[in-house]
């Protein structure tokens, strides 16, 4: 369906594409996906990000450290550098907190209580990370982010409690293909829940394909799947869904048409 069009807010090109990769986009874009932000993690994957949203017209970048850096000697003052040269950088991320594997929680929140400071002061929107770390990343938010630079929770995972905190400070909430896995029941609660205009959607590609295609590689045509069981979790059409988090795309990343 030509005339629908979709923004996958998250996804990763950096990894599992090579020698396809272009024609895996010039494709995306025929099938209806016509803005991306990719996302880095680390120094490389933030420069890789950059270099593909420089090279074609649909797709922006978001540049950042992860926490699966806080370990590593990482300079942060470069997201300034990255900010100033390069006007398609739409977001700072996607930075956070991530507790399910055992690294230092101090270095995690240092490394990115730094980022939304930069964030803050270049008026950028920061994408969340959080995994099992609802209440630490709350705090943070909380304490840390000026009250108009957006706020997207990439991925979300969390219970319906802490997606209406969320939604409490006009914070985005976007949702990936883990939608349609089997044991999405929380996250289908939350979907019901959260209003159109504060819902994005994302594929996290090369990660976490929609069913039935879980396990295989991912790219952001998949987004496609996720508004289809949006759309139908909420009793409204996928255009509807379709039009609404497109828009809110734009809106939170600040991208003019
Ligand atoms: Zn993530
Ligand atoms: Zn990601």
């Amino acid at each position: 369906m030509p005339d629908i069009k979709y923004f996958d807010t998250h996804a990763h090109y950096d990894v599992q594409f090579e020698d396809d990769l272009s024609e895996v986009l010039d494709n995306i874009y025929k099938l209806g996906v016509h803005k991306i932000v990719d996302v880095g993690y680390s120094k490389e994957s933030s420069e890789d990000a950059i270099r593909l949203s420089n090279k074609y017209d649909y797709i922006y970048s978001a540049v950042g450290f992860h926490p699966q850096e806080a370990e590593k000697d990482n300079n942060v003052n470069i997201l300034y550098d990255w900010v100033r040269d390069n006007k398609k950088i739409v977001a700072i991320g996607e930075i956070g907190l991530d507790y399910h594997y055992d690294m230092d929680k101090k270095l995690q929140k240092d490394l990115f209580i730094s980022q939304i400071a930069i964030a803050n002061e270049l008026g950028l929107p920061i994408i969340i990370h959080n995994r099992e770390a609802d209440m630490d990343v709350l705090d943070i938010l909380k304490n840390q982010m000026k009250p108009n630079v957006g706020v997207i929770f990439h991925c979300f995972s969390s219970s319906l409690e802490v997606a209406k905190e969320v939604l409490k400070h006009g914070w985005y909430i976007s949702i990936s293909g883990t939608i349609t896995f089997n044991n999405a029941n929380s996250l289908i609660e939350v979907a019901q829940y959260v209003p159109l205009d504060k819902l994005l959607i994302e594929t996290d590609c090369p990660y976490l394909a929609p069913e039935p295609f879980r396990g295989r590689r991912n790219d952001s045509s998949k987004v496609q799947l996720v508004a289809e069981k949006i759309a139908q979790l909420k009793g409204i059409s996928i255009d509807e869904v379709a039009l609404n988090t497109y828009n809110n795309g734009c809106k939170i990343y600040n991208i003019k048409e």
